[in-house]
């Protein structure tokens, strides 16, 4: 059944500079979907001059009293008023985030209310952020607050645009900023109606910017400019690196929330039904475009064949198709060229002397010609050392490894320059324990993958980054911290005691 999709009659193409709705001035793109190659919007990427101006606007407005001064609970509000305008239109926003990622609607719908749940979390912590007194070591009263950093950067790769864009913006905001966003190249259509919604909440002119343009144009603009103070960058860790540089140089805060290779650990006591869907689930769910996709997968040589045997069949069973057909699972990748990079991957494996278990290519038939598709795949056959098992694919593959013991899993699990995630099925709560500590990751999953919540923090380690989002500390990692000395004693200090 394809499940119709609410209208788009009112795709804003827009860029958002500076509170006002405009063309950028540079040149004409297309925003493809990918279901069928069909173009879903034109619009005009930024220019550096758009991206000077849109952060020149930010700090006016971040330095403008009624903003900078505006009492937390008001702040809340507005916080409060953007969630509301995400709420009321996420059939819209689904729609439109399924045409412009390939998406299917059940997961840009839930992407859509995520956003809007970060917004409502960031205001509830944002009114019981409370500033601390500190312990004095004299006849003063010692406080801690925290102020804002002025214009954040906000840069986002196209895999989960709402959400990503809600956890910058949300607490960015919260502490007092102005944010100018640059969403990905393929994917910006959501965060321009994100602006929309923004505006319509009565968010002060100028507070938010949303750009669309190129990486290597406005995000550099926005990484290097004097004027922007903090950079909340999520992408690869190629890009990654290079930002951090940049930021370096300024001396930025930064948080890089990066590429990831994850394992997912099947011990042999497992519950081999859930593990077999949450494997499925964690790798193949997004069709594998997510930073967290459990894409190494280590199974107890005990039961390695059993296992693969049961993964292989409830694989090939998993339905692909178009992101409007409500029974689709696996939805096409988000652009024809990313299809053909993740293609380029598995031949590699395969010419590295992989066996292939399933998928392996796109599927065919008219449904899928036009579209970016690609079959969930599995490989086995190769080390840990393989170029498959270590480079993020960022697609429906998954690598199978055989372990034989604790010792040897935990050398190859941990062998690999990532650290965002893992995932671990067993019985056995003290060895989980174990394991869950001996990973080198920023979240460990136990006999669950993927879930998450706005008040636990998520990031990574190695190269998936630094940092967290989330958070009861969220909005702190957006100021800057103060100390503050009120001085109690009535005397003069007693060092400047003269004679005079
Ligand atoms: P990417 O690094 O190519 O691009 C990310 C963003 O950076 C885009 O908006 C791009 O235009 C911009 N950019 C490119 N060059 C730039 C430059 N020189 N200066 C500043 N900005 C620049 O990543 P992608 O292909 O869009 O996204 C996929 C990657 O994102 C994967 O590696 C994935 O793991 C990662 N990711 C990580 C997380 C996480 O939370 N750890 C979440 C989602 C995606």
């Amino acid at each position: 059944m394809i499940a119709s999709a609410a209208p788009m009659a009112t795709i804003e193409t827009r860029a958002f500079i500076a509170g006002t709705f405009r063309h950028g001035a540079g040149a004409a793109v297309d925003s493809i979907n990918p279901a069928d190659g069909s173009v879903v919007a034109t619009l005009h990427h930024c220019t550096a001059e758009d991206a000077q101006e849109a952060i020149a606007a930010g700090k006016a407005a971040a330095e403008a009293p009624a903003w900078r001064d505006m009492l937390p609970h008001n702040r809340a509000r507005i916080l409060h008023h953007i969630a509301d305008g995400i709420e009321a239109q996420i059939a819209e926003i689904a729609a439109l985030q399924t045409a412009d990622t390939g998406k299917t609607l059940a997961e840009t719908g839930a992407l859509a209310q995520s956003a809007s749940g970060t917004f409502r979390y960031v205001a509830a912590a944002l009114e019981t952020m409370d500033e601390a007194l500190t312990t004095p070591r004299g006849p003063y009263l010692t406080m801690s607050i925290h102020e804002p950093i002025g214009v954040v950067a906000a840069i986002n790769p196209w895999n989960s645009p709402i959400a990503s864009d809600a956890q910058k913006i949300a607490p960015a905001l919260a502490g007092g900023n102005a944010v100018v966003l640059k969403p990905a190249e393929w994917t910006p259509l959501v965060s321009l109606k994100l602006a929309q919604i923004c505006a319509d909440a009565g968010l002060p002119a100028g507070l938010l910017s949303v750009l669309p343009g190129r990486g290597s144009v406005i995000g550099d603009v926005l990484v290097r400019h004097p004027d922007v103070g903090r950079i909340a960058f999520t992408g690869g860790t190629v890009t990654g690196r290079r930002v951090a540089a940049a930021a370096a140089v300024k001396f930025m805060p930064a948080s890089l929330e990066l590429g990831g290779k994850s394992p997912t650990i099947v011990f042999e006591d497992a519950d081999i039904e859930q593990a077999v869907a949450g494997v499925m689930y964690g790798v193949f769910s997004s069709t594998g475009q997510s930073c967290i996709a459990g894409s190494r997968l280590f199974v107890a040589r005990a039961i390695y064949d059993r296992f693969m045997a049961r993964l292989v069949e409830c694989t090939q069973a998993l339905r692909v198709g178009p992101g409007t057909d409500a029974a689709t699972q696996v939805a096409p990748m988000v652009h024809h060229s990313h299809r053909d990079s993740v293609a380029a991957h598995v031949a590699g494996a395969l010419a590295d002397g992989a066996t292939l278990l399933c998928g392996g290519r796109a599927p065919e038939g008219p449904l899928y010609d036009k579209g970016a598709y690609y079959l969930p795949t599995i490989l086995e056959g190769l080390p840990n050392s393989a170029t498959i098992c270590q480079e993020e694919v960022f697609g429906p593959v998954l690598v199978a490894l055989p372990f034989e013991d604790e010792a040897d899993l935990i050398a190859q699990a941990n062998d690999s320059v990532f650290g965002l995630a893992c995932g671990l099925w067993t019985a056995d709560y003290r060895r989980a324990w174990r394991f869950a500590r001996a990973i080198k990751a920023g979240t460990v999953w136990i006999n669950t993958y993927k879930q998450f919540s706005s008040s636990t923090p998520f990031g990574g380690v190695k190269d998936s980054g630094m940092g967290r989002e989330k958070g009861r500390d969220w909005i702190r990692s957006y100021m800057h911290q103060k100390a503050l000395y009120w001085g109690m004693d009535e005397a003069p200090l007693a060092w400047a005691k003269t004679q005079a």
